[in-house]
């Protein structure tokens, strides 16, 4: 048996992170982990947003931070080139084209992405493609809950395999 390797104390990169959260969005809550399980994520490879995920480092079990992420380094500024006008014909006449609704569109690569509809004219109906929470800034209460050692094929896929999940 080879000496067990020291599990950290501090997040670093190739740190699995357990935390608590609780996002809010112009003072409202709009995603937390109360009531549910801690996420975990690998620290240093991008699965988290990056504006959080730097401000986590050094970070200990049991403390919370509060973490504000500009819309910059969270899910972007608003791009208007990513609102565009779709003619009606192009929908299925299934779908119910109201202000508000999102669409699953897929496109010519096959690629599903999350649309609102904005507008419904005549002719055409304006889809947004930006991100709910473009534009926003990001209100984070973090609380870390547990720090392990990344197994080797976890830092070689570059995330966490937790649940028995593996692939
Ligand atoms: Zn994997």
């Amino acid at each position: 048996m080879t000496d067990e390797k020291k599990q950290p104390e501090k997040i670093a990169d190739d740190v699995v992170v357990s935390m608590d959260y609780t996002l809010r969005v112009d003072d409202e809550v709009v995603d937390s982990s109360q009531g549910g399980e801690p996420i975990e994520f690998l620290q240093g490879h991008g699965n988290i947003i990056p504006g959080l995920e730097k401000e986590l480092h050094d970070m200990a079990v049991g403390e919370s931070k509060d973490v504000v992420v500009s819309a910059a380094d969270g899910y972007g500024e608003i791009d208007p080139a990513a609102v565009i006008d779709v003619p009606r014909s192009e929908f299925p006449p299934s779908i119910t084209l109201e202000p508000g609704v999102t669409l699953q569109v897929q496109d010519n690569e096959g690629n599903v992405m999350l649309a609102q509809i904005r507008e419904v004219g005549a002719e055409t109906v304006k889809l947004d493609f930006n991100h709910p929470l473009a534009g926003k800034d990001l209100h984070f209460n973090v609380k870390i809950v547990g720090l392990r050692n990344a197994t080797d094929e976890e830092l070689a896929h570059g995330h966490v395999h937790s649940g028995g999940h593996a692939h």
